[in-house]
């Protein structure tokens, strides 16, 4: 994680009088409450993870452990949460801001998290206090500035951070939100039984699915076999008339190798559904990058072509404009070495995709995350990465189809990039057990995808029940 990440503090240190057992132990999604919450932290990116106990700390604690989170003990629980408040600032080494989370909200999404963090970055000047708001009203979680964490460690007793709207109310950039249960919070357990029944069936989110984004190895097939019900799928997109996009981290495999194994199976496309994160990386540069811009290629052919198509100019020279590197089995050392020196100087420096290895038949081998780890290494500079679960290939592909993170369904077999990528744009995620993680891993994981199904089959005919009803 980079220095200058945001950190999150969960506060979690009260005492739960109306439950008969403490809030941070309620189920949800199958976890206690508290290690849920600290899951929506840590897939928003947020890091470090402090999380404040006092109530029962003893008996709370073991609900957080193998998580990366560090954990400090209020004994001043009973004067409120002013001082909790003040411990978990004080706790905060060199975080530009910090993201302040109530236990009892279960509906905060690593989305919500990341909106907050990308208002408070991206405004200028930067505002001390982002905050989320309905109907006007202020709520939680709120993102706070160092520069108001001293006034924070001045905070005692009963008086918490929003005792700061008042003192800082110009300063404060409000982010309005477009569904209330965002920010509630499972106050009694009249709500918390409310808070429940509202996340049932999360099945109902599929009618109003208008595209589809999905991942290909272990979703639609598997080595040369496809998976059980892609035929089915396909008809249902067809039917319903809904837009999608085929997408891969993998930049080696170009498009028409993509169309071509999917016509062998039975399923007629077209390029335009697919795209690889060399082509998101082409498109990408299109749209940022000055018109004949020179790029150092550390990469196959396949990429070198990808950018050469886009009006880039492949240079072998000792100056660039950008370095882009993708998976490449034949790098030498060399070619690190000018990489390194044009980084050094300057250029900017894009990944394909983060993934660290790749499957032969032999084994797992350095995969284009490796590469870009070597660079890294030898330039202190971390990498602009294109594929899951960074942004950016999940960005092109609704570019394509025009089309909205909230309505657009996306559908993986790994957690850590297709899973995550979709949270953490408010996507709407689908994750099927018919590729890398079972349903064991999502019991152990952070990332936590709000639909999962044994494979294409199950989903298809969820989703044909959920619109029939
Ligand atoms: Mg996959």
């Amino acid at each position: 994680m980079p220095d200058n990440a945001v950190a999150a503090v969960l506060l979690a240190a009260g005492g739960s009088s109306r439950f008969g057992q403490p809030k941070q132990l309620l189920d949800w999604e199958g976890r206690p409450m508290i290690a849920h919450l600290a899951d929506v932290a840590w897939a928003a990116g947020l890091s470090p993870i402090i999380v404040i106990l006092g109530a029962e700390a003893e008996r709370i604690a073991p609900a957080l452990a193998e998580r990366p989170v560090q954990i400090l003990r209020n004994y001043r629980w009973v004067e409120g949460l002013g001082s909790s408040v003040a411990l978990g600032v004080s706790a905060l080494m060199s975080s530009p801001a910090a993201v302040f989370l109530q236990v009892d909200q279960p509906f905060v999404t690593p989305h919500l998290l990341r909106s907050l963090v990308s208002r408070w970055r991206d405004t200028a000047p930067r505002p001390e206090i982002v905050a989320p708001t309905w109907e006007g009203r202020l709520g939680s979680p709120v993102l706070f500035d160092q520069l108001l964490f001293p006034e924070l460690a001045q905070l005692a007793a009963d008086v918490g951070g929003r005792a700061l709207f008042k003192t800082h109310a110009e300063k404060i950039l409000p982010y309005p939100v477009t569904d209330p249960l965002l920010l509630a919070d499972a106050d009694n357990p009249d709500v918390y039984a409310q808070l429940q029944s509202a996340r049932q069936d999360s099945t109902a989110l599929l009618p109003s699915i208008r595209a589809v984004i999905s991942d290909m190895d272990g979703v639609l097939w598997r080595g040369s076999n496809p998976l059980p019900g892609l035929r089915d799928f396909f008809a249902l997109l067809e039917e319903r008339g809904l837009d999608y996009m085929l997408v891969t981290n993998n930049a080696n495999q170009s498009v028409a190798h993509y169309v071509e194994k999917l016509a062998h199976l039975g399923i007629p496309t077209a390029p335009e559904h697919v795209l690889n994160s060399a082509e998101a990386a082409g498109d990408y540069l299109a749209e940022h990058a000055p018109s004949h811009a020179t790029v150092y290629v550390v990469g196959g052919p396949g990429l070198r072509e990808v950018l050469a198509r886009h009006g880039f100019i492949l240079t072998d020279g000792d100056t660039a404009d950008y370095v882009v590197v993708g998976w490449n089995p034949t790098f030498t050392w060399e070619d690190m070495a000018k990489a390194t020196m044009l980084i050094r100087q300057g250029a900017r420096f894009i990944g394909t995709n983060p993934d660290r290895s790749f499957p032969l038949e032999k084994g797992l081998v350095p995969g284009a995350g490796a590469q870009l780890a070597l660079l890294e290494a030898a330039t202190d500079v971390a990498p602009f990465v294109i594929g899951k679960p960074e942004p950016v290939l999940y960005e092109q592909a609704m570019l394509r189809m025009h089309a909205s993170p909230e309505t657009t369904l996306v559908i993986g077999d790994r957690l850590d990039t297709d899973i995550l990528g979709g949270l953490r744009l408010g996507m709407p995620t689908a994750m099927v057990l018919s590729g890398i993680n079972s349903l064991e891993d999502v019991h152990h994981s952070p990332i936590h995808p709000d639909l999962i199904f044994d494979d294409l089959k199950a989903l298809a005919v969820a989703w044909r029940a959920r619109l029939e009803r």
